[in-house]
């Protein structure tokens, strides 16, 4: 096919093959097909059976006939963990197996200008950094979405400066140090707010180059997606907006797609479909019904972060010594000491049955949502982030690593619908936050956090909100992109 000539839009959906980006995606492509957009949603073969396995993405996306999965190889073995620790492993399958593969389909498959309905706007994860210079190489738009927090990003976007200023790297001892290179945050933001990664001593540490590398190529896209709202963090838009002056912000997603979802007469049920990676326990639900009204601590590290036996017993601790209900999504694979978990799990939920849940993974939308949940003690994990403020549940913040470090300072000092327990894994801590949240500062909580879920949910609740508006302009964007000449 000629350059020329006037083909039908066709988006290529390429998510980070890991939970949080999987399930923005999902829920990004599920809209563009319900605008009648052709999407090609690429997944690692591996995150493909396990969608396959756990989710019903074949039945509920065979209603859009425009809608296509392939798939592709992440370049690891079958049996390899694929955990938080082992990233670098992915980083190393994607560069030498998936890498290649992907220009193959773009340059010669059925995606590519040569077929009959080549790929006219590619949306790549911000962490995929090689694609922008595929989809110049063949001629086609690309956008990023950036899937992780906006707050974030914009510190990654100033490692330059904080690199010049002498900021980063940082030792142990100025950890409680202000940083003065995050325009916009220097009321409030430490060295310890900062990524996880800025820790490293090393500046040509890998991770760091990774990242300079990330903000050099995200500026040369078409646009930029981001999981936020004007409401949320509008004064971090503005600052991204100078590196990146098209951005598309378009979150919480997953309220927006419950929003179009309903006016698009799907019914609730359909417009609550999970993207887990895991199996759901659904029991969990029954047991929440049972629980009185905002009674129940939620606990989840998301589906990354890894607990070692000591954290897993100073949370532990916490929990039980506040005296509260608690429901714990306890996933597989989270316990880096497999012999300290099965005999702290074991003799302490034997110990709380009367008020505690243990599951291994949870519909956690579904579970946030639920009115006995009074506070989520989370990881501090974007999607997760964005799921406890939308519902205005207060939020006990644990980060463990990338953006988590940034959004639980936020969480506390921005939005102040939490209280942030960076770096202080120890049961005393957590059993006095506990307490803040749920006794002696409720209603200072309550009304904070209900403020922000209205925020948030008006810039998702009708045709006129803000997250609305940019998604229909980014669908009318997409429409009017037409491939390129190619680069070379
Ligand atoms: N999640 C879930 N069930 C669980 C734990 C997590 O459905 O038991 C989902 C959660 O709703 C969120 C995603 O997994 O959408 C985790 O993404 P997040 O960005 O919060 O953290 P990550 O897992 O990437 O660290």
């Amino acid at each position: 096919m000629s350059k020329d000539e006037v083909v039908s839009p066709h988006v290529l959906i390429f998510p980070l093959p890991l939970q949080g980006p999987v399930n923005c995606m999902l829920k990004l492509a599920e809209l563009f097909a319900i605008n009648r957009l052709r999407v090609t949603f690429l997944n690692t073969i591996y995150i493909q059976n396990l969608l396959l396995k756990h989710t019903n993405v074949q039945s509920r996306f065979s209603n859009y006939p425009e809608f296509h999965f392939e798939t592709i190889p992440d370049g690891l073995s079958e049996d390899h963990p694929r955990s938080s620790d082992k990233l670098l492993d992915l980083a190393d399958g994607i560069e030498e197996v998936m890498k290649p593969l992907f220009i193959e389909m773009l340059t010669f498959g059925k995606m590519s200008s040569k077929s009959s309905t080549p790929v006219t706007c590619i949306i790549a994860d911000g962490g995929y950094t090689f694609v922008v210079d595929v989809a110049k190489d063949v001629g086609i738009p690309i956008l990023y979405f950036d899937t992780i927090s906006p707050c974030a990003l914009w510190t990654y976007f100033c490692l330059p400066r904080l690199i010049e200023l002498g900021e980063v790297p940082f030792k142990e001892e100025e950890y409680d140090k202000r940083v003065t290179g995050v325009c916009g945050t220097e009321n409030f933001l430490r060295c310890r707010d900062l990524p996880s990664f800025f820790r490293i001593r090393d500046l040509s540490d890998r991770i760091i180059q990774y990242n300079l590398q990330e903000i050099h190529e995200i500026p040369r896209s078409q646009g930029m997606i981001l999981n936020t709202s004007e409401h949320i963090d509008g004064p971090i838009i503005s600052q991204l907006s100078s590196h990146c002056p098209n951005i598309y912000s378009i979150g919480p997603l997953h309220a927006l797609y419950k929003s179009i979802l309903l006016s698009a007469q799907k019914t609730s049920e359909q417009a609550n479909y999970s993207n887990s990676l895991w199996e759901d326990d659904n029991s969990c639900m029954t047991w929440l019904d049972a629980q009185p009204h905002k009674s129940v601590i939620y606990i989840s590290i998301g589906s990354l972060a890894i607990l070692t036996g000591d954290q897993l017993l100073e949370l532990w601790c916490g929990i039980v010594y506040s005296g509260k209900r608690f429901l714990w999504a306890l996933r597989p694979g989270s316990i880096a000491d497999k012999d300290e978990k099965s005999k702290t799990v074991e003799e302490l939920s034997d110990a709380t049955k009367d008020r505690g849940c243990i599951v291994s993974w949870v519909f956690q939308e579904q579970v946030l949502a639920h009115p006995a949940i009074g506070l989520f003690f989370t990881h501090s994990g974007w999607n997760s982030t964005l799921e406890g403020l939308i519902e205005g549940v207060p939020m006990i913040c644990w980060p463990y690593l990338l953006d988590q470090q940034v959004n639980s300072r936020f969480v506390q000092e921005v939005w102040k619908v939490g209280i942030d327990l960076k770096d202080r894994y120890d049961r005393v801590a957590i059993e006095k936050a506990v307490r803040e949240i749920m006794e002696d500062k409720k209603d200072e909580f309550q009304k904070s956090c209900s403020r922000m879920a209205k925020l948030a949910r008006q810039s998702v609740g009708d045709q006129d909100g803000s997250s609305h508006c940019n998604f229909s302009r980014l669908v009318e964007d997409i429409k009017m992109m037409r491939l390129l000449k190619p680069s070379s």
